[in-house]
């Protein structure tokens, strides 16, 4: 990553930067920015299952249940939608704690693949429903297929901010397209309930699969225009919160 930030802090020192890999076309190559069409014929899913190990994220007060058993099942729940029709590499399959850094790594230099990382929220007890982030333009696609997905499952919505475009370590520093889903708030109890259900969970990981394979056969078809190009610097853990 060094080099990669020491090439980014001269192309920001320079008069006017087109940053690497703008051609617009869509040739299945990893690139840094990500600032092309979404990418359509992709073979590769990696899941990732957020949190794990030491860090528990998100405890519903409701079920007692924890961020990473849920979102760890909803990995293993949309492998096997996926199962056959692309192939699924898993960024964990078992209760073990990885890096936000090492996560991006591992994604990274992958051709024709996407990252899809799951996670479930916690904000205020009243605030409910799926949401999606994205920073890269390649990314905008599959985030509106995902974002769908959800709320056509999702029965009752409040307060929450749907698709959002945010700068975050598994959305921006990834070389390839890379989404982010928050499946439903583990702090509002009628949505704890929900998610706490095998069937609710099984039911956002075949909307979860469609979307993917949506745009594995159609790529950003009936999308909406895609977002403009941001350069911005990786994701740090130090930056200030909402940067
Ligand atoms: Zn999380």
């Amino acid at each position: 990553m060094k080099s990669g930030l020491a090439a980014l802090f001269a192309c920001l020192l320079a008069a006017s930067c087109a940053g690497p890999s703008t051609s617009g076309s869509n040739n299945g190559r990893p690139d840094e920015w990500g600032h092309r069409p979404g990418p359509q014929g992709f073979d590769t899913v990696i899941i990732d299952a957020g949190h794990g190990g030491k860090d528990p994220g998100a405890i519903s007060r409701t079920t007692g249940q924890r961020e990473k058993d849920l979102a760890l099942d909803t990995a293993q729940r949309l492998k096997r939608h996926l199962g056959g029709r692309v192939k699924v590499r898993m960024m964990r399959d078992d209760d073990r704690f990885i890096e936000l850094d090492d996560r991006a790594s591992r994604a990274s230099g992958k051709g024709n693949t996407i990252l899809l990382s799951l996670h479930y929220n916690s904000s205020g007890a009243g605030v409910r429903g799926p949401e999606t982030y994205y920073w890269r333009v390649d990314s905008h696609g599959l985030a509106t297929r995902i974002q769908r997905a959800m709320a056509s499952v999702s029965p009752a919505e409040s307060g929450n901010r749907g698709m959002v475009r945010r700068r975050l370590r598994l959305t921006r520093n990834p070389d390839i397209p890379c989404v982010l889903a928050e499946i439903g708030y583990l702090s509002n109890p009628a949505e704890a309930r929900l998610c706490a259900d095998p069937a609710y969970r099984e039911k956002m990981a075949a909307a979860l699969a469609r979307a993917i394979l949506d745009q594995q056969s159609k790529g950003d078809a009936g999308t909406g225009a895609l977002p403009r190009p941001i350069y911005a610097p990786p994701s740090r853990p130090t930056d200030p919160a909402g940067s």
